[in-house]
């Protein structure tokens, strides 16, 4: 099906064209009708399927331009604030509409002249926008579309009490819709005070990681990690890579020992600066830097084109987690790789991924690195015998 049988305005299409989308990704193609005829949503789609132009496109056809928040967007971190209210300037060239973000970090000084001049759609992180809503630069009250993307981390136990408050202070008579590549099931029902006679759309199979994206475990012993991740990237044609590490220590000290190795690196992470963790996604962006260390916040939503490789210096602790982090690559139909370092420790964490995803994920030994002997390896030997069993057993009892 092409955009134009969706009910979409000509001036959408035309911004889309010029975008260069050809046809609707099946998640806009489900959401974008429903959203026009003012249902609530609770929408799942893996990571890089166009969840934001799912959500943005029909909610531009459908306000009235009038320089008052009709539609508040909520957004986990101030990276993806800012992509998604880019997403929306270009989706709204041709309207009048105005856009707007609020995020912390940077002076209030700008984001109060932008709301003094009015918008019809703000995009925020919570605090930020408590903040303005507390110095009385905000009103909830004209807000006739709600939408929370990322909805399971914008209700974990991080943000549930802001984005609680600012929900209540949000107009009961409005549209609500909720987006991200994982839904828990104890979402909807948790959610039923905010959402009315939603319609579920679920695309693909929920809490699956793209399908363009090939995974894999790679089992080390400690002392090895940082060796075998050397290894990785020196076997590995990427033109981009992203690395996640749990703690932002771990972030600076790989970032810096790839630096003495003359690679060119950013780091990302909720230590820094806001101008620093502008520049070093920029850069990251443009191909400055080839590879950007990074701990969960960039786990997210973030859309950087030809990011080829993910590398998981450690095992996420939240399974969730793990899908988002590796949907940063293979997004908008490329492929993608993605290595997780597993160490004992983190065998409980891994376990627990394999069960979100439902799926065994491969381990991995790469060729000429001189290993040190790990228990793991032992384990795969056993359920690699068992399978071998097991197929033989299979033959015999046919
Ligand atoms: P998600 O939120 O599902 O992870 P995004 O909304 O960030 O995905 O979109 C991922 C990428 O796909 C973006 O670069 C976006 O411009 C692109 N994209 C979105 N819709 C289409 C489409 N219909 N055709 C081609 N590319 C698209
Ligand atoms: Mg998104």
């Amino acid at each position: 099906m092409p955009f134009n049988g969706l009910g979409l305005s000509d001036s959408l299409l035309k911004a889309i064209g010029e975008l260069g989308f050809e046809k609707p990704t099946p998640v806009q193609a489900k959401a974008i009708p429903l959203i026009l005829q003012g249902k609530d949503i609770i929408a799942s789609a893996q990571t890089g399927t166009g969840k934001t132009a799912a959500f943005g496109l029909p909610t531009l056809d459908r306000l009235e331009p009038g320089k008052r928040i009709q539609c508040l967007v909520l957004e986990p971190t101030r990276e993806l604030a800012q992509q998604v209210v880019d997403a929306l300037e270009s989706y709204s060239k041709h309207l009048s509409t105005r856009v707007g973000v609020v995020y912390g970090g940077v002076k209030y000084g700008r984001q109060r002249e932008m709301l003094d001049k009015g918008v019809d759609i703000l995009v925020a992180t919570p605090g930020r926008l408590l903040d303005h809503i507390g110095q009385g630069n905000i009103s909830l009250k004209n807000v006739q579309v709600l939408i929370l993307d990322e909805v399971d981390r914008m209700l974990d136990m991080g943000f549930l009490p802001d984005v609680s408050r600012l929900i209540k202070m949000c107009p009961k008579d409005r549209q609500t819709l909720f987006f991200s590549a994982t839904i828990p099931a104890a979402i909807q029902s948790m959610m039923k005070w905010v959402l009315s006679d939603p319609e579920v759309i679920e695309i693909g199979r929920n809490r699956s990681a793209a399908e363009t994206v090939t995974h894999a475990f790679y089992p080390v012993v400690q002392q090895q990690k940082y060796d075998l991740l050397i290894k990785l990237l020196e076997q590995t044609q990427f033109e981009s890579v992203l690395i996640f590490t749990r703690t932002k220590l771990n972030a600076d000290l790989i970032s810096r020992r790839l630096e003495r190795l003359k690679h060119s690196v950013a780091v990302l992470h909720s230590d820094r600066a806001q101008g620093e963790r502008t520049a070093a996604l920029k850069g990251f962006k443009s191909g400055k830097f080839e590879v950007l260390v990074a701990t969960d916040i960039a786990a997210r939503g973030l859309d950087i084109a030809g990011v080829t490789h993910v590398i998981n210096y450690d095992v996420p602790l939240n399974a969730e987690d793990y899908v988002h982090r590796i949907g940063r690559t293979g997004r908008a139909e490329k492929e993608g790789d993605a290595f997780t370092l597993l160490t004992e420790d983190e065998l409980k964490n891994a376990a627990a991924i394999e069960h979100f995803v439902g799926q065994k994920i491969d381990r991995k030994k790469i060729e000429g690195f001189d290993y040190m002997y790990s228990r793991l390896f032992e384990e795969e030997e056993k359920t690699a015998s068992r399978k071998a069993n097991s197929r033989a057993y299979g033959r015999l009892s046919r």
